[in-house]
């Protein structure tokens, strides 16, 4: 039979996925094809250099065994690496091979002759000539667990905060994903993992950065043409902590190199700690395979506080800023103001600031005054169950029509109206919406938005009823 690049490689690949991690195959093979087979020398592609330096660093010995077996001494392995969409990256490699007619596919080839020769690493973030080199963790001390009350809504995130907090890296929370709508303690608890740890476990390295601060800084390191001193940095940290992971929406350079961190610090048993204000299933222009990783460890959400919690989060604020405030006031707060804690403890902090001002005593009708302000400012959110009541009012039919399984036209397209209602007018996700309008999943409510926003663009009937039932749901 005659030798190709595809069947040499595949004899290697059953070689090799017997004699390493799945996790690891999973990583670091799967994603190599085979492209060219000449002169005993296979050529494989890889996705970036970073890759073909990870491979070499940690790989190159199996690769040869499983190369020579197939093809004896001679065998030879040439990576082909797939250009990265940067400006940088100029440096030259140790040879290149003038590349075959490869069309539109920008290519570099490195050949290497199986010498693990480790590159020496170069970092500009640390101060060199010092050795165990402190990287400031950026935590906010006062963003702790003793501060952060527990109540049903948080419970689940931060027990399992608590137990990575324990064992960083050591748990099957890895990454632990903390998700939730906004202002309802994704940052707080991210930091509190970060403080605890810090505090048991002194010589590990903390990082705490924002997906903005992130992205920055790996853009500002392709213009300076250190990307790979950026990843390297990166790669020295034992518990990272990603905050407003969404940021990466669209992002695909980022997304790239996060992606070769995220395999990094997970194959090394570093714990990785990231926030969203979506869960994974409704995150969008997130590429698959980062996806995929998020999905490894623990998405735990963070939902809104029930009137207990709301309670006991304003008086732990009032007892450690030393206020006093009476019950009946505090609970009123806790009652009008639901959805965002971040917003009870702005209001709680307006009361106070205006009695001080004003000389006013704090009473039921001052918090009302404030609450009201609150309450307007934030737009009321209706219901799913509300919508669907909407829409199938409008288009004479039972809610439990518009909720069966019927395929018939326009019951089809009240359904799909109540779903784009939802996703437009509550912070839902498309996961719940579609559970809560006839147990649909999530990908058939992103069809129905899409639809939705398709025909209002092109069938006039169809823009009409979107009208008005957007006045009526408005209202
Ligand atoms: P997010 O990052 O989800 O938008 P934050 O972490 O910034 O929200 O939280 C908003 C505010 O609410 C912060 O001041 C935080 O301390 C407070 N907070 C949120 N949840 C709790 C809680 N369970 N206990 C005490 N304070 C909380
Ligand atoms: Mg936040």
């Amino acid at each position: 039979m005659e030798l190709t690049a595809q069947s040499v490689w595949s004899n290697c690949l059953s070689f090799i996925k017997d004699n390493i991690q799945p996790q690891a195959y999973k990583t670091w093979f799967e994603p190599i094809v085979a492209v060219k087979f000449s002169d005993n020398a296979l050529s494989i592609q890889v996705p970036s250099k970073f890759f073909y330096e990870w491979l070499e660093e940690h790989y190159v010995k199996i690769l040869k065994v499983a190369l020579t077996k197939e093809l004896g001494e001679t065998a030879k392995l040439v990576y082909v690496i797939k250009m990265e969409n940067t400006y940088g990256n100029k440096q030259p490699f140790t040879e290149r091979i003038p590349s075959s007619n490869r069309g539109a596919v920008k290519s570099q080839e490195v050949d290497v002759p199986f010498n693990n020769k480790n590159p020496e690493l170069k970092n500009p973030f640390v101060i060199p000539g010092i050795r165990n080199v402190k990287i400031e963790s950026q935590l906010n001390p006062n963003y702790n667990f003793e501060n952060f009350l527990e109540g049903d809504s948080n419970r689940l995130a931060r027990n399992a905060g608590l137990a990575v907090a324990n064992k960083p890296g050591g748990t099957s929370f890895n990454p632990l994903l903390i998700f939730g709508g906004v202002g309802l303690g994704k940052t707080h608890l991210a930091h509190a993992i970060g403080i605890d740890i810090k505090d048991k476990y002194p010589e590990k390295t903390v990082l705490y950065i924002s997906a903005e601060k992130f992205t920055q800084q790996y853009i500002d390191s392709v213009k300076k043409n250190n990307r790979n001193d950026f990843i390297h940095f990166y790669q020295i940290i034992d518990v990272l902590i990603i905050d407003d992971v969404q940021f990466l929406s669209g992002k695909t350079g980022t997304q790239d190199v996060f992606f070769h961190i995220f395999n990094h610090l997970h194959q090394n048993g570093k714990q990785v700690i990231l926030t969203s204000d979506k869960a994974p299933v409704d995150m969008q222009d997130i590429e698959q395979r980062l996806l995929s990783r998020f999905k490894w460890g623990l998405s735990a959400e963070l939902q809104t506080p029930d009137f207990e919690t709301r309670v006991s989060i304003l008086k732990n604020k009032l007892y450690r800023d030393g206020v006093e405030m009476p019950d009946e006031i505090v609970e009123y707060v806790a009652k009008h103001i639901k959805t965002n804690v971040r917003e009870l403890e702005g209001a709680i902090i307006s009361l106070i600031a205006q009695s001080s001002f004003n000389k006013k005593e704090i009473t039921v009708g001052l918090a009302k005054e404030i609450v009201e302000k609150f309450v307007k400012n934030t737009k009321r959110e209706v219901s799913i169950d509300y919508i669907q009541k909407v829409v199938s009012d409008y288009f004479q039919m039972d809610v439990s029509t518009l909720q069966s399984k019927t395929r018939k036209r326009h019951i089809v397209q009240a359904r799909q109206l109540a779903m784009f209602f939802a996703k437009k007018f509550t912070k839902a996700s498309l996961a719940s919406i579609g559970s809560q309008i006839g147990k649909r999943d999530h990908a058939t409510v992103l069809h129905a938005c899409k639809t939705v926003d398709n025909l209002s663009s092109t069938d006039k009937q169809f823009r009409k009823y979107v009208e008005d039932l957007s006045k009526k749901l408005s209202l």
